[in-house]
């Protein structure tokens, strides 16, 4: 069995959500309420692969909501994804993604030294992040998505924003080991990760976000805020491509500009109809099909019986690890969505 701990995006989403699952007594209430609600299984699920196998999972709505973050409401988002693991581990599940925001929480907070929640001892190689699967995804967006809109690698600058991220990172390692993009530019504020980046990868420039937008023809935005940026795109080059592999968003707007295309970062589309309600209420185009890649992690981990923390930690995301994950993916009947 598998599991997905998951989260929505803002206080009013998960409003209009409680609304339409039918849980009244969650609707109307403020983030305070949802700061003390616990964790639930609210969708089981169904998945066939392409080579006939099935597998059953489930998924742990934890009730995190990214205000909590920007209301310094620290404990109650550490509380939320402690519990939500110790209830997936409590319902027998063997593999379970940490979803969003679930997995920076872990690593922000140190949430590895909290070893027990009341009477379960938190067992880790249970758990993945799903960040390789989701890094491989957005790897194989750039490289089949450029082409697609007369963008060729090789004369390519490429803007990765959150470089020096857990995501970031593997996307950074995968661009310089298998593909001959031109340039790669280094976003991020922490000069002292982006400095240990540039010295591993041997290559790529530091710059500000307004200093790297203009001079990108291929843009990830793999950065993890709680709110997305607003950007001009009369700014940008033209053709451009945006990436956003955010979760909530990175980008505060709709873009719609000639020559500018945005495609949903990290999703996969899975060539058979998934049993579930969940990916209806995060307002996927496709909600049958189309899915998170670190979702879709914790299944292809099911389905090839690797029971253990496949992605875990930080910034230890390797391109052969990405070469594995995306293997089964495709053997599974995963692709990385296109438009
Ligand atoms: P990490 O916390 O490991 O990395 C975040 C990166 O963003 C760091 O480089 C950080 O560096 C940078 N960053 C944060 N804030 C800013 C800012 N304001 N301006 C510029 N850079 C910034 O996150 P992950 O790699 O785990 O996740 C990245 C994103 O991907 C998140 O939004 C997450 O929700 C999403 N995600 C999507 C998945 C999917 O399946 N599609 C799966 C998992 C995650 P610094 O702090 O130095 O600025």
């Amino acid at each position: 069995m598998f599991g997905l701990i998951g989260h929505l995006t803002s206080l009013d989403h998960a409003q209009a959500v409680a609304r339409d699952l039918g849980y009244p007594e969650y609707a109307d209430q403020g983030l305070d309420f949802w700061c003390s609600a616990p964790p639930q299984i609210v969708d089981e699920i169904r998945v066939t692969s392409i080579t006939g196998q099935t597998i059953e999972g489930r998924y742990v709505e934890s009730c995190f909501l990214p205000e909590m973050l920007a209301t310094r409401r620290i404990k109650a988002a550490t509380r939320k994804i402690i519990n939500a693991m110790a209830h997936a581990q409590k319902h027998g599940i063997n593999i379970t993604a940490l979803g969003g925001f679930s997995s920076i929480i872990f690593e922000n907070f140190n949430l590895e030294q909290i070893h027990q929640v009341r009477n379960v001892v938190l067992d880790f190689k249970r758990f993945t992040t799903g960040n390789t699967h989701t890094a491989y995804i957005i790897a194989r967006q750039i490289e089949q998505a450029a082409p697609m809109m007369g963008i060729n690698l090789s004369d390519a600058t490429v803007a990765i924003c959150g470089a020096t991220g857990d995501i970031g990172s593997g996307i950074c390692r995968w661009l310089n080991q298998r593909t001959d993009a031109k340039e790669m530019l280094l976003v991020a504020r922490n000069q002292e990760r982006l400095l240990a980046l540039q010295d591993e990868l041997g290559r790529g420039k530091i710059l500000t976000l307004d200093e790297a937008l203009p001079q990108a023809d291929i843009i990830v935005w793999v950065a993890s805020m709680p709110k997305g940026v607003e950007i001009n795109p009369a700014e940008l080059k033209q053709p451009c491509l945006l990436i956003d592999g955010g979760y909530p968003k990175n980008l505060g707007t709709k873009i719609q500009h000639p020559g500018v295309t945005v495609l949903n970062g990290g999703i996969v589309e899975h060539s058979l109809d998934i049993d579930w309600r969940i990916m209806n209420i995060v307002n996927m185009d496709v909600p049958a099909r189309q899915l998170f890649a670190c979702f879709a992690e914790s299944m292809l981990l099911e389905f090839e019986k690797w029971h253990t923390n496949f992605s875990w930690g930080r910034n230890h995301i390797t391109v052969e690890k990405m070469e594995q994950i995306g293997e089964v993916s495709v053997k599974h009947g995963f692709r990385p969505l296109l438009v």
